[in-house]
């Protein structure tokens, strides 16, 4: 998501940039495209427009124009409006973003179309606020209608071993609801994540059913689950909820596909109510907070390094970041540690989920893109190490041509591939002794630790 568009501001301010000076025109003619570009990313015209004045009657001042550096001013007041857009850095005080400030258990009320990813979210955030928050969670389905939907978030509980009210047939939603408030006071629940049913438009009964159950239970929060690949729709849809039953937050999903990225950035404008998660992949786990900040940063190419540590940071096991660490600070650097790393690297979400949160992704995409670097290679240079002795992955010298042709062989790779390999290891390694020379202690163990 935000590629494209990220492609195209990172054009138009590198022009900028390069300018010494600027006129109010040059300025002018800069917004213009970015107005376009907004609008190409599907982002609701009343919202380009709001944002597009505030930055020029601000971008065109005298301060700025006569500045040593106008164009990085002007980048920077767009940057700063694009956090406002996004919605401040309000929202994202605490991990989750979701507000349990109430006496337990806390009613959280799921709403969205059928398929936006709710009953996906519902469990997502219940896992989330178990892991993260040492809360006790009880999810329960009032999706009497769809088939198999209360069956879903059954199997979705067992897998994660998320608590599940269980299923009584026949019973309306409205008495799941007050039942599953019952259930969580009796067992001592924290939260009670109420996953309503969907229809596949927004519609009379469907608005009707909620707010009645919104009623039953005064949900402390009431969640929109808005699908960003449905751009305007989405916010549509959120508008309609957000007036019928109040909403008062968003999630996000499927922020992970090439989604043009209008309806995160419309999101906040056109409802008022902040996006609080994103949902990046099918897995229970992701799930992210929606951080305003890191996002007009990564839009605006600048990369979303705080992200990523905290990805890596994640994912890298603590005690092979360590051990890695000790190693290259005493300049040593072998296959196996190659291995570790390319396993690593994998984890966290191989190249493409790294190369999204790093600074200027879009042209370097390209290059990875023409280059044939993906998941694929990380596997096959992990198959060429596998393939190789114990004795070959310490000493990497010993690799003849007779050995080689015996890895490719052993590996289904061919011997320039681990030609290839044998030098990018002599590379990473001649890196590592001269890390280890700068004596620093290391970017593995400020990510491990
Ligand atoms: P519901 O009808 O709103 O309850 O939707 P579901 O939770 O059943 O989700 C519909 C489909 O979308 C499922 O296949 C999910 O795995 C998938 N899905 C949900 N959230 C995400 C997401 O953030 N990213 C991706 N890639 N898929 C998602």
């Amino acid at each position: 998501m935000f590629e494209t568009l990220s492609g195209k501001l990172g054009d138009v301010f590198e022009r900028l940039r390069k300018r010494g000076a600027l006129t109010e025109s040059d300025v002018s003619e800069a917004l213009r495209e970015v107005r376009v570009a907004l609008l190409e990313a599907d982002v609701a015209l009343p919202v380009v427009k709001t944002f597009i004045d505030g930055v020029k009657s601000r971008a065109v001042g005298q301060d700025v124009l006569r500045s040593v550096t106008p164009g990085q001013q002007v980048i920077k007041i767009v940057h700063d409006h694009l956090v406002e857009m996004l919605g401040g850095e309000a929202g994202a005080e605490d991990e989750s973003g979701i507000n349990l400030n109430a006496v337990p258990p806390v009613p959280v009320l799921m709403v969205g179309l059928q398929g936006s990813g709710k009953t996906t979210s519902t469990a997502k955030i219940a896992l989330r606020l178990m892991n993260k928050e040492r809360k006790k969670v009880l999810m329960a389905s009032l999706d009497v209608y769809r088939p198999a939907a209360q069956e879903q978030l059954k199997i979705l509980g067992e897998q994660n071993s998320i608590p599940v009210l269980p299923i009584v047939a026949g019973q309306m939603p409205v008495d799941i609801a007050k039942r599953a408030l019952q259930a969580a006071k009796l067992g001592g629940y924290d939260v009670v994540m109420l996953d309503t049913a969907g229809r596949l438009h927004v519609d009379e009964t469907l608005m009707l059913e909620v707010a009645a159950v919104r009623d039953a239970v005064q949900p402390h929060e009431t969640l929109l689950v808005a699908d960003s690949l449905t751009g305007q729709d989405a916010v549509n849809v959120a508008k309609s909820f957000n007036e019928r039953v109040g909403v008062t937050g968003i999630v996000l999903t499927r922020v992970d596909g090439d989604g043009r990225g209008g309806a995160a950035l419309s999101m906040r404008a056109v409802t008022g109510k902040p996006i609080k998660l994103i949902g990046v992949g099918e897995k229970v786990d992701a799930l992210e907070p929606f951080h305003p900040q890191r996002i007009a940063q990564r839009i605006l190419g600048m990369g979303d390094i705080v992200s990523l540590v905290e990805k890596a940071a994640e994912t890298i096991e603590k005690e092979e970041a360590e051990r890695l660490a000790a190693r290259v600070q005493k300049g040593q650097f072998d296959l196996n540690d190659m291995a570790s790393q390319l396993k690593q690297l994998r984890k966290m979400g191989g190249m493409s989920g790294v190369m999204n949160l790093l600074p200027g992704v879009g042209k370097v995409k390209q290059q990875m893109a023409a280059a044939n670097v993906d998941e694929s290679v990380l596997k096959r240079q992990e198959a060429i190490i596998g393939s190789m002795t114990k004795d070959e992955r310490s000493n990497p010298k010993v690799i003849h041509a007779s050995r080689k042709k015996r890895i490719a062989a052993g590996s289904g790779t061919s011997v320039q591939d681990v030609n290839k390999l044998l030098k990018q290891h002599l590379q990473m390694a001649d890196m590592m002794k001269r890390m280890s020379k700068l004596g620093q202690k290391g970017f593995m163990r400020s990510m491990g630790a």
